[in-house]
Parts: structure tokens; sequence; C-alpha cells
């Protein structure tokens, strides 16, 4: 899949490394859910800076026009 930012906004390079944020910090479909998935995220190898992020399988979550 193609990555969805070419150049890095803050610093211009266009290395991203890609890192996994899980265990308290997954994301859940509920506001007092525990289980849910690893974030990913989409890093900039050179300051670091987290310029994308997303998580797999959106399928249980609540539409953004309703939960809001
Ligand atoms: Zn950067």
């Amino acid at each position: 899949m193609k990555i969805p930012v070419q150049r890095c906004p803050w610093c211009g390079s266009t290395e991203f490394v890609v890192g996994y944020q899980g265990y308290e910090a997954m994301m859940t479909y509920t506001p007092g859910g525990f289980t849910g998935k690893k974030i990913k995220h989409l890093i900039c190898k050179n300051c670091g800076i987290v310029v994308a992020s997303q998580v797999a399988n959106t399928a249980k979550y609540a539409d953004a026009r309703r939960a809001w």
C-alpha cells in the first residue's frame, strides 16, 4: 500500500518508519472499552514527527457524524 504522506511537513524528509502503539493505548470503539486494536503510526525517520496514524478494521467504530 502506498504511504499517505510522501514528505514530512515539519523537516521535509522523505524517509519514514512504522511504529505500533499497543497495551493501554490501544484504540477502542467504545469510551469504556478495553480491548482494541494497535495503532499503526507513520513516523518521519529524520525528526520523529508522527505524520499519520491508522487503525486496522474500522467496521465496529461509530459514525463520527453521530458519535463526535
Ligand atoms: Zn521530519
